[in-house]
């Protein structure tokens, strides 16, 4: 059967949001990024001839950036970063620095760190749960590509069948 792509990139598929990697033994001072999302999902056709609806995407696509909008973003997985649950929020350790977040402006991440990458996968493996749970069983592959700065993007892509 012969296989088709989607893709959808809207403006409002950009979140704002803070963060901070680490790299080698050192650890950035926090900053942010208005990051932009963009979907791509490979598939034989379904019934209506489509990958997937568009219409259904886009509303997936946005509820899971919005999810990060607006939100200081904290990887769970880093052992340089201690994050610790204090009155009122969030503390956070790296170095010799210290911050405390309000726990509603943050979002702690099943990653080792926030990289553009391992935002791509994070959004990824979330729309790869509500494409499931949406009973679409037609998609081979999907892609999520995260830019943080223009021309600079990571790329994350999940088979779906073996
Ligand atoms: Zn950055």
């Amino acid at each position: 059967m012969p296989e088709y792509t989607v893709t959808v990139e809207k403006d409002y598929l950009v979140f704002a949001a803070g963060h901070f990697i680490t790299y080698g033994g050192r650890c950035e001072s926090l900053h942010g990024h208005n990051y932009r999302a963009r979907v791509e999902l490979t598939g034989e056709l379904d019934e209506n001839h489509y990958v997937f609806d568009f219409g259904a995407l886009k509303k997936i696509m946005r509820r899971l950036v919005d999810e990060l909008d607006h939100r200081m973003l904290l990887p769970l997985e880093n052992p340089k970063i201690v994050l610790e649950d204090v009155d009122g929020g969030i503390r956070v350790t790296h170095g010799g620095r210290v911050y405390v977040f309000p726990r509603d402006d943050v979002v702690l991440l099943p990653v080792p760190n926030t990289t553009a990458e391992m935002l791509a996968r994070h959004l990824a493996l979330r729309l790869k749960d509500e494409l499931a749970r949406a009973g679409a069983r037609n998609l081979s592959a999907l892609t999520v590509e995260v830019e943080e700065n223009f021309g600079q993007a990571a790329h994350y892509r999940e088979a779906l069948r073996p």
